[in-house]
């Protein structure tokens, strides 16, 4: 008998601790089964990605770049296949993928392989300090070994094996745990990485539930995390234990900020694409707004009108909806307790504010206005579609509450007078902010993109998102040199005092008042 959907999220009677089920949340319908990894399995494939990095690295830059552009090709050769696949155990829309699935995978495979040398190559450096007279310094980067990453169902191609990319352009093995929510996908790359030649070993799949990740954990040389931050911390305590480095991409209550000089359609549209795309759940999505006061009425009606107007339903073909289903079902609790809790706290439902009854997991695209920070919808994580707009007195109250979280992944202020957002943007706690635009920094691969406070450790992107998978090492050369420096054994006064005569004379001159 088919295993239901209802049943998975109650943790499922059908479905033992050795299979994963996967479901199209969408429709309810199971896709397929597949059999979860044993502890055993793990240590046997870090063993064999281990193995495997030596030639992986010795392949060099360009060896390894190649690979990675014939990835780029495969993608566009079997798009369809890959819409198909994501969008089966997602059910997301055709179009949510094919921009931030498919065309951020198709950037990075090429941004990566192009990059990677630039990023990681050696430097030759001058030290400043006297006592280095003659020596040569030079700063390189090795490949850590294996990484691993463990990525959340959310985005199941750009969150998981996106993250494997610079990972493997720097010689390294890679072992992706996906969600066991959203395994299909990097499942599909697997296969198609496999296709284009990348050697057995460097880049295999993790089938598992979620605390498989702590066995992966223990054996890899380097984590990269996306997911909820409580898992995070857990993460970071476990790789502590080992002492492995990890990069934690975490959870976000992005704010939008409005000012009343602002272009409101613009800001309008940017609000309500970047609150619904993806069902809400994206970790830089539009988490909350608020609005001047004297435009606060209009922006309130303008979001309103093209919420109201989204389509909402199982993903067909391009064009079908606008708005799919929950990724992972049980989020549909999570939405419903924070809109019931700002209604009961006075906040009022604009459009929407329901739960759908259907097979799959919906929750109708909603707009809350008179909210404020008593609310969970203002303070938490919603993950979901929704949008609730705040009235602010002036920009000084909507930066204290923007900066009012324990979050600050990204932030957006949309206003006509460039200077007055960009004055803004450098007093928000966020790792990135954007000023009349949302998001649009994402696809900026050469710039970091990493949280603030509880949103994460380290950064995905730029120059540090590929140095993250590297040991960097100083190699420092000495040519010429006397037989014995003078601050070495035996110690004599005479030449202790001319030691320090030298550092006063070295670092006692300049105006310091
Ligand atoms: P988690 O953070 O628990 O899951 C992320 C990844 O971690 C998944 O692969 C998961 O596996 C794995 N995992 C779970 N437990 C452990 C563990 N003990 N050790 C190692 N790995 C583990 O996300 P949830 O699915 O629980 O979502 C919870 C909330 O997180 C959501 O409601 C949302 O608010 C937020 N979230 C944020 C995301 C972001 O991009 N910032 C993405 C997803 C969720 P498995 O799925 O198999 O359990």
């Amino acid at each position: 008998m088919a295993t239901t959907i209802t049943e998975k999220q109650n943790g499922g009677s059908a479905g033992s601790a050795e299979e994963i089920e996967v479901f199209n949340p969408a429709t309810g319908k199971l896709v397929t089964t597949l059999p979860a990894c044993s502890p055993e399995q793990v240590v046997e494939m870090v063993a064999r990605a281990r193995r495997a990095q030596v030639a992986w690295h010795e392949l060099g830059f360009e060896g390894r770049g190649k690979i990675l552009r014939r990835a780029q090709k495969w993608l566009l050769d079997n798009s369809d296949r890959v819409l198909d696949t994501v969008v089966s155990e997602t059910g997301k829309t055709r179009e949510d993928v094919a921009v931030a699935e498919l065309g951020y995978m198709c950037a990075a495979f090429g941004f990566w392989a192009k990059k990677a040398p630039k990023y990681l190559a050696e430097e030759k450096l001058r030290s400043s300090s006297p006592f280095l007279i003659g020596r040569k310094l030079m700063v390189r980067y090795e490949p850590v070994g294996v990484a691993g990453i463990i990525g959340p169902w959310n985005y199941p191609l750009s969150n998981s094996v996106g993250d494997a990319i610079p990972a493997l352009a720097a010689g390294n093995s890679v072992i992706v745990k996906p969600s066991s929510v959203t395994p299909l996908s990097s499942l599909l790359m697997e296969e198609g990485l496999r296709e284009c030649g990348i050697p057995d070993g460097v880049f295999q799949v993790l089938v598992g539930r979620g605390p498989i990740g702590l066995t992966l954990i223990d054996e890899v040389d380097f984590v990269m995390f996306t997911g909820s931050t409580e898992t995070g911390k857990t993460v970071m305590e476990r790789a502590a234990k080992t002492l492995t480095p990890v990069s934690l991409e975490l959870g976000g209550k992005d704010p939008l900020i409005v000012l009343a000089d602002a272009n409101l359609e613009r800001a309008a549209n940017s609000a309500v694409y970047w609150s619904m795309q993806n069902a809400g759940q994206t970790c830089i999505s539009v988490e909350r707004v608020y609005v001047e006061e004297p435009v606060y009425d209009q922006f309130v009606s303008l979001v309103t009108d093209r919420v109201r107007s989204l389509r909402q339903g199982v993903p067909g073909g391009f064009g079908s909806v606008e708005v799919g289903s929950f990724i992972n079902p049980p989020q549909a609790d999570i939405v419903e307790a924070h809109v019931e809790d700002a209604v009961k706290k006075g906040a009022r439902v604009t459009t929407g504010g329901k739960r759908l009854e259907a097979d799959g997991a919906f929750f109708q695209p909603t707009v809350l206005t008179g909210v404020d920070h008593s609310m969970e919808c203002m303070t938490e994580e919603t993950f979901g579609p929704t949008l609730p707009v705040m009235k602010v007195a002036d920009v000084e109250e909507a930066i204290t509450l923007a900066n009012d979280s324990p979050y600050g992944l990204q932030a957006s202020v949309y206003t006509r007078d460039l200077e007055k957002g960009e004055a803004v943007a450098r007093r928000l706690h966020a790792g990135t902010v954007t000023v009349n635009d949302t998001v649009a920094n994402y696809s900026a691969l050469e710039v970091p993109m990493g949280g603030w406070k509880t949103s994460g450790v380290g950064v995905r992107h730029g120059a540090d998102g590929i140095r993250k998978y590297a040991k960097r090492q100083t190699i420092l050369l000495t040519r010429f040199a006397l037989n014995k420096e003078l601050y070495q054994f035996p110690y004599a006064a005479f030449r202790s005092e001319l030691l320090v005569k030298f550092v006063k004379l070295l670092y006692g001159r300049g105006d310091r008042s």
